[in-house]
């Protein structure tokens, strides 16, 4: 019981830290990433969609409809204009719809074809690639970039640099006013703010937009996807063996290595050698910086970029292309991907249902609200000539683009008088709070609570369009 446990003087563990490969030129895991540019199918294919993309974004806020700006998210006046779509706080369900109906097709996408949003759709992405595209036009290629960043500071680093952030910060602040014109007359944002007049909280947002901007593309990067953006993290519980992802076909690949040129790859085959080159252009195009050959990874954002340098080499080497392709688990195993399966057939019906409540909801919607606002003073008031008064405010909203004149009726209360203008005339997008009594012979009543309906219906519809009208219930108290 009493032994003492003899100590031991032990030597400091020493713990490895992986180097750099040689071969990499330059490219460090979690330091900067030098992009190199490629050219092939899936990036012509990407340009092509980013400015389809860039052009929409661009061009959506400047479109006119009925004289008004078609698009406008006009949260001081908690109105959103869609061309001839007005919705309001009150049609917040429809947002929820399109919100759930966005998932949805995130969901469907991502399990058919992985995380193809985030290669070609993402603004994260199209923003990244435009900024590089600026950074290689102005310092060069990547090597020369690798060199430049090396090189101590002389006159042509700087005006390099200077030119380069001076047109980064132009394509974010260009980026901010258009997406701020989202939510304030675009027309009058561009002029008000390159002249000074812009109010405080819109040139706050575009200079808060124009860091993001900034920041996002030109520093953070594949920072944004691998460390902030969620979608990552949760898109491996959407895949399955049948998804169709970025994926490197390692047993025709290995063994790896370099090889010369003149030998056939049948030589190649025969000496062990598979079909990758060791090349590293793979890894030199990847905008995350990460080496595809080491499985699927959640950094792969599934851009493609990979897969065209890969089929150049390919094609350099004359071997068949596809050693990196768009594949699925069961085809890279030498099986069959199965396009319809349960989960996607699942995700296909639920968006199919959630599309086509959407739609009926737009198309079923009434755009006239009414509220009624009894007296709050009180609940009824006697009248010198004996009547029985009960006092309301009608709140009515029209929900349309276009001027209304309203007649109001008052239904299932007989005998009453109505004490007000049965007709208003509300402006498009606009709320009017018209106030109206009702007066009653109290001996006409039956109950001391009556219902009945304000009807409220519109006066001047075009011919051959329906009437909109709203039937709100109220109460007549009395005592
Ligand atoms: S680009 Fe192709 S050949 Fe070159 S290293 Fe990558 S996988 Fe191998
Ligand atoms: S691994 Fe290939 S597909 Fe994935 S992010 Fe890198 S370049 Fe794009």
């Amino acid at each position: 019981m009493s032994e003492r446990i003899p100590v031991k003087t032990i030597s400091p563990v020493k713990v490895h830290k992986p180097s750099p490969s040689k071969n990499d030129n330059g490219y460090q895991p979690r330091s900067r990433i030098y992009v190199r540019a490629v050219e092939g199918t899936l990036e012509t294919f990407r340009r092509f969609f980013g400015l389809i993309f860039l052009g929409i974004f661009a061009i959506l806020p400047w479109l006119q409809f009925n004289g008004n700006q078609a698009i406008l998210f006009d949260i001081g006046a908690q109105r959103f204009n869609i061309f001839g779509l007005t919705l309001w706080p009150q049609d917040l369900t429809l947002l929820a719809w399109l919100l759930i109906v966005a998932a949805f097709a995130l969901f469907f996408i991502t399990t058919f074809a992985g995380r193809v949003w985030c290669g070609f759709m993402c603004p994260q992405t199209t923003w990244t690639f435009i900024f590089i595209w600026f950074e290689e036009k102005i310092e060069g290629a990547r090597n020369k970039r690798i060199k430049l960043d090396q090189r101590k500071m002389d006159f042509d680093k700087f005006w390099r640099k200077t030119l380069k952030h001076f047109s980064w910060v132009m394509v974010a602040l260009l980026t901010s006013l258009t997406f701020v014109g989202y939510f304030t007359p675009i027309d009058m944002l561009f002029i008000d703010f390159f002249t000074f007049g812009a109010s405080f909280w819109a040139t706050l947002s575009v200079v808060f937009f124009t860091f993001c901007t900034y920041g996002n593309a030109g520093w953070m990067r594949e920072i944004m996807c691998t460390h902030i953006c969620p979608y990552a993290r949760f898109q491996s519980a959407m895949f399955d063996k049948d998804t169709f992802t970025v994926a490197y076909d390692s047993s025709r690949g290995e063994k790896r290595g370099p090889r010369s040129r003149k030998t056939s790859r049948e030589q190649n085959l025969e000496k062990g050698l598979g079909d990758c080159i060791d090349c590293n252009l793979c890894v030199q195009v990847c905008p995350t910086g990460i080496d595809i050959r080491n499985g699927l990874q959640y950094e792969c954002i599934n851009c493609g970029a990979c897969v065209d340098a890969c089929n150049g080499v390919m094609d350099k080497m004359n071997y068949p292309k596809g050693l990196i392709s768009f594949t699925s688990e069961h085809e890279l195993a030498g099986g069959k991907t199965h396009i319809i399966r349960p989960k996607l057939v699942g995700y296909a019906v639920v968006l199919l249902v959630m599309v086509s409540l959407l739609v009926f909801e737009i198309a079923t919607r009434i755009p006239l609200e009414v509220d009624i606002i009894r007296d709050r003073n009180s609940l009824y008031r006697e009248t010198n000539d004996g009547l029985v008064e009960n006092v309301f405010t009608l709140k009515v909203l029209n929900k349309s683009q276009t001027p209304r004149t309203y007649q109001i009726i008052v239904e299932g209360l007989d005998g009453h008088r109505f004490i007000g203008e049965t007709q208003v005339y509300v402006q498009g997008g606009e709320v009017l709070s018209h106030p109206l009594s009702l007066a009653i012979d109290p001996y006409a009543l039956e109950e001391t609570v009556t219902e009945f309906y304000f009807n409220v219906q519109t006066l001047d519809m075009p011919e051959g369009e329906d009437i909109i009208e709203v039937r709100e219930p109220s109460k007549f108290i009395y005592r």
